[in-house]
């Protein structure tokens, strides 16, 4: 359960492309490409190209293993299909309009984000 009073906290964008990431990646192990394929596959889900989500899915496994503790809106078990908040929808985040839609793609600090499950 998300904590009450919960914030989005942007704190900086990714301003990467993909020679960048691919200079600063340590080699992948078997979790490593676990996740990525989980990701890669959850973002197209959601709603992404497959250029875009295996993009970002390597971004992320950079953060991971730079132990960056940011995250983005599309990992997060309460953005919806509408592109909407689920808690900002409910009310539980405050100052935030009940019809907020994040930016999905955003690497950030939120106190309400969770992990989307396999
Ligand atoms: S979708 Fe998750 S991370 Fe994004 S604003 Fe809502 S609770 Fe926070």
């Amino acid at each position: 359960m998300p904590a009450v009073g919960a914030r989005v906290q942007v704190v900086n964008g990714y301003a990467m492309n993909q020679a960048d990431i691919n200079r600063q990646m340590l080699p992948w192990g078997d979790k490593e490409i676990s996740r990525f394929l989980y990701r890669a596959g959850l973002f197209q889900r959601r709603g992404w190209l497959e250029s875009k989500a295996e993009f970002m899915a390597d971004r992320l496994a950079l953060r991971d293993q730079e132990r960056d503790d940011r995250r983005i809106c599309l990992e997060c078990q309460h953005i919806q299909r509408s592109g909407g908040c689920f808690i900002a929808a409910q009310g539980r985040m405050p100052n935030a309009s009940k019809r907020m839609q994040p930016v999905t793609d955003l690497l950030q600090r939120c106190e309400s984000f969770e992990w989307q499950k396999p």
